[in-house]
């Protein structure tokens, strides 16, 4: 079956999905793997490479990798510790097979990188090493498949959303364009996914140009993940990284009409819960009098019934902080409350005091909290809709 595991990373984003195919393959968007959080001596911070490496497959060598890894926006909260823990250069030179297992660097089959949302950052904002290496790692990946080089395991790169001035024209076959609905990862067409890109949208308009920058540059991505049962609906995951207010108005006017792009059975809350993603206005500044955006708030409301929203990110307490913030909880929450639907933060599950991965698996009809020792419990019903020429 598919799952879905929230990785407990503070305010930055972990996130894992597993594909119901026999291989179960593996998408993991962003990393946040903060040094504390290696730090054997630091009981306070949780081990979240351990905790991701144990949920990972071993290929034919006994190397460790992910099918896919996706950055949504490269902020150090979504690619920290990325160079530490993943192996970034020519699948040939792999340089860790001697090593025990628990050292050996993570392989990744195919990234899914956004040229865009590198040119948009670059100009005004100084990237940190790990951002700096994947970038560099893309671009050695793109170069290898226009020499015919890059259909294989650890070279493949899927890129989301064309480049300015046709930079991309050549790159038909591994260029996404926003609002595609594909179904193939690592090279090949994959059965129990689809996924429709949203963002980030290419736009020459010098006023948008501007307001795109930094985090509305993030990937906004709708997954379409298969139940356990052969045919049943699927669960629709909405990702959307940090993306702010104005990317949701320009999506929510873009697919006002459409029934599917914005739906969603699972979100994870733009922006580890951030006000800044439902309204123009300042929380610590406005407080109450902050005006929520119409727009924005519809893009993120299209919640199916008994839908889940997921906050990445610290406790959420009521106070000033944004983010996490208590009044974007409380938003989602009225959206929730209108669909029977359930409202759940990393930095407090299981307890604030001590956290753990929240594991949701994908099954006809609900998601549920996977247990420890491999039970479950509902949380929420999901009542995702029929594919087309599925039964009723
Ligand atoms: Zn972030």
């Amino acid at each position: 079956m598919s799952t879905i595991t929230f990785f407990p990373v503070d305010c930055g984003d972990m996130t894992l999905i597993r594909l119901s195919d026999q291989a179960a393959s593996s998408i993991l968007i962003d990393v946040n793997i903060r040094a504390s959080a290696d730090d054997p001596d630091d009981s306070s911070v949780r081990d979240v490479a351990s905790d991701l490496r144990t949920r990972l497959q071993r290929d034919a060598l006994g190397r460790p990798y992910v099918d896919v890894f996706m950055l949504s926006h490269p902020d150090e909260d979504h690619c920290l510790g990325l160079s530490r823990h993943f192996y970034l250069g020519p699948i040939a030179d792999y340089p860790d097979d001697k090593k025990p297992d628990k050292d050996k660097r993570i392989v990744i089959r195919e990234i899914w990188s956004s040229p865009l949302v590198f040119r948009r950052r670059s100009k005004d904002h100084v990237l940190c090493d790990d951002a700096v290496a994947f970038n560099r790692e893309a671009k050695r990946r793109v170069k290898q498949y226009r020499q015919g080089l890059g259909n294989k395991d650890g070279e493949r790169v899927l890129l989301m959303g064309e480049d300015v001035d046709g930079k991309t024209d050549d790159l038909t076959s591994i260029v996404i364009k926003p609002g595609t609905t594909f179904g193939h990862l690592n090279g090949a067409y994959n059965s129990c996914f689809e996924a429709t890109l949203l963002a980030p949208i290419l736009c020459d308009e010098p006023d948008i140009v501007e307001e795109l920058k930094k985090n509305n540059s993030s990937i906004v991505i709708n997954f379409a993940l298969d139940s356990v049962e052969p045919g049943r609906p699927r669960c629709k995951f909405l990702s959307g990284g940090d993306a702010e207010v104005y990317v949701w108005e320009l999506l929510w006017a873009e697919y006002e009409h459409d029934d599917e792009a914005l739906r969603y059975d699972l979100l994870q809350a733009p922006h580890h819960c951030s006000w800044h993603s439902l309204s123009w206005d300042s929380w610590s500044d406005k407080g109450q009098k902050a005006l929520v955006s119409e727009g924005a708030r519809a893009a993120l409301a299209q919640a199916k019934s008994g839908a889940v929203i997921v906050a990445s990110s610290k406790r959420i307490l009521d106070d000033k902080n944004d983010p996490p913030c208590i009044r974007a909880k409380r938003e989602y929450e009225s959206i929730l409350a209108g669909v029977g639907g359930k409202f759940m933060c990393t930095g407090e599950y299981p307890q604030h005091w001590e956290q753990s991965p929240l594991d949701l698996q994908v099954s006809y009809g609900s998601v549920r909290v996977k247990k420890a020792g491999g039970g479950s419990s509902a949380v929420a019903a999901i009542a995702a809709a029929p594919r087309a020429g599925s039964p009723q």
